[in-house]
């Protein structure tokens, strides 16, 4: 009998989305990430949870209709990590006329059909507070809502949603080779150790690593794939509303400003097909000036390039392209032969949607394995047991039981943990009662729970994964950091 039913290489979004489905409907799931889980593209997307505008124009109604409808799932099932935002599209005089502007969003509204979130309206920009950041030329501003994520956050929940469903989440552990015949016998060098492991079906969701994984550990004949970027911006905070700035470019392409941890701005996206290595990819200067000089056209605050304090970037790959572009809804890959055991390939596609398309992976194995119904839709993240409009209430309350918490902790922690806060915070009286303190905001306690909990195992982990701290801690306190991760690391 083979180890796991189910073997997945690859701990992005697309992974643990299927590690967390199969767990739950009963199958013994084995994850593999050679890195670290987001590693990869996942933590590098535009943070939105959307129906896509740009989709809208394109007239793919139905994906827009069922990507509203993920983030309406989202909303009910990761309320921590998931905000409703007003979206707000300055009317330009350039671009597209207002009353084009208010018919998309008229229908946006409407294949969103369960509409939790307040509809579309037109605002006089001169009198609110989504106009203060912008030149005084925009006078009015088309508003309508949708969300904004933790994207990183979202791979590790649901990471640890899947471990809590049984899964074996294995980070620092590279597939090097995997032989199939009527199971996948896998060769894994886990975190410098070589292991063997068996499985009945292999789901390859290694992102801009597909082909060559296909080819030289897979050893399968695949498709040619292409791989594209994309990159954003980080800049300090632009602006006070709590908006997301929807820009029309003068080449038609909508860039978005959206509010980045407290005190930072994230604009992109731009991208283009990209060449090299994947684990290695730099934003080009070219690209940084382009979405400043798209911020430039809207803010009355200039950006300049020397203001960029971060860049994020990363690679997927993309198969062909549509009439309308490239293929952006993820691909999903079944190949079964007589007497071979089965192999998925899932890539690519929006985070809104990687929830459904996982769903849809693993129904496509009940022809295998007997298995629970679909239950991923219902089933709250961890720490995702409340109703997203009480957010700021589980905030007040977490500021209560631990009086010591200031506002933008409080604020950050419950974004992060939800109602699992309880289990990092525990009865503590006072910021001491948390261990060694790193920069103003995280502790000891965090950090064990983030080795012991969520996998973290390096600096980088804690502070660009499964927070953003590394955005505003100064060196001395990571290197305190590091020396206090080496010595609580098994
Ligand atoms: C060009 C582009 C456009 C995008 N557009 C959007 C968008 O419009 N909206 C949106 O929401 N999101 C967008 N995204 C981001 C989107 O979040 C990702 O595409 C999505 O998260 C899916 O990522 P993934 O899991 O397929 O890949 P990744 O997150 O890259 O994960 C793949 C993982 O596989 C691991 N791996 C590779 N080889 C091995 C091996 N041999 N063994 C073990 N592990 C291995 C890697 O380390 C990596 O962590 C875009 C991303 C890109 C790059």
């Amino acid at each position: 009998m083979a180890d796991f039913d189910l073997a997945i290489l690859g701990g992005g979004l697309n992974g643990v989305s299927v590690a967390r489905d199969a767990a739950g409907r009963g199958l013994r799931v084995i994850l593999l990430e050679q890195g670290d889980l987001g590693g990869g593209a996942s933590s590098a997307s535009p943070r939105l949870i959307h129906g896509d505008l740009s989709v809208l124009e394109r007239r793919e109604f139905s994906r827009v209709r069922a990507a509203l409808s993920e983030r309406d799932t989202w909303l009910q099932i990761a309320p921590h990590l998931v905000r409703p935002m007003r979206f707000a599209i300055p009317a330009h005089a350039d671009e597209r006329p207002p009353w084009v502007l208010r018919a998309w969003l008229w229908l946006y509204d409407r294949l969103g059909a369960r509409r939790p979130l307040p509809p579309a309206e037109t605002v006089d920009i001169t009198h609110h507070p989504a106009g203060d950041a912008l030149k005084r030329p925009f006078g009015t501003a088309l508003e309508y809502s949708d969300c904004i994520v933790d994207d990183s956050r979202l791979v590790v929940l649901s990471a640890v949603d899947a471990a809590e469903h049984g899964a074996e989440i294995c980070t620092g552990a590279r597939c090097v080779r995997a032989d199939r015949s009527d199971v996948w016998r896998l060769a894994i060098i886990d975190r410098g150790h070589r292991r063997i492991t068996t499985a009945r079906a292999l789901v390859n969701a290694t992102g801009a690593w597909t082909a060559s994984v296909a080819d030289t550990v897979l050893r399968v004949p695949a498709k040619p794939l292409g791989l594209t970027q994309i990159s954003q911006i980080v800049v300090k905070r632009l602006f006070d509303s709590d908006n997301v700035y929807v820009f029309q470019n003068h080449d038609r392409r909508l860039i978005f400003a959206s509010p980045y941890e407290r005190d930072f701005t994230l604009i992109g996206t731009v991208g283009h097909p990209f060449k090299g290595d994947p684990a290695v990819v730099s934003m080009a200067a070219g690209d940084v000036a382009y979405l400043c000089d798209a911020a430039n056209r809207y803010f009355r605050e200039r950006v300049e390039t020397s203001d960029v304090v971060r860049t994020v970037a990363g690679a997927n790959s993309v198969i062909g392209r549509s009439k309308s572009g490239l293929r952006r809804d993820g691909v999903l890959n079944f190949d079964v032969k007589r007497g071979k055991a089965p192999l998925v390939t899932i890539f690519g596609g929006d985070i809104t949607t990687a929830r459904l398309r996982a769903e849809r992976a693993v129904s496509q194995l009940s022809k295998f394995y007997p298995m629970s119904p679909r239950w991923t839709a219902k089933s709250p993240l961890p720490g995702g047991d409340f109703n997203f409009a009480k957010f700021e209430d589980e905030v007040e309350s977490a500021r209560e039981q631990w009086r010591f918490l200031g506002e933008s902790q409080a604020r950050r922690m419950v974004s992060a943990y939800g109602s699992r806060l309880v289990t990092i915070l525990g009865d503590a009286k006072s910021r001491e009662d948390l261990g060694p303190a790193f920069g103003s905001d995280l502790s000891g306690a965090e950090v064990r729970y983030l080795m012991t909990k969520e996998w973290a195992r390096f600096p980088d982990d804690v502070l660009w994964r499964r927070s953003k701290l590394g955005l505003t801690m100064p060196a001395a306190e990571r290197e305190k950091l590091a020396a206090f991760m080496a010595s609580v690391a098994p």
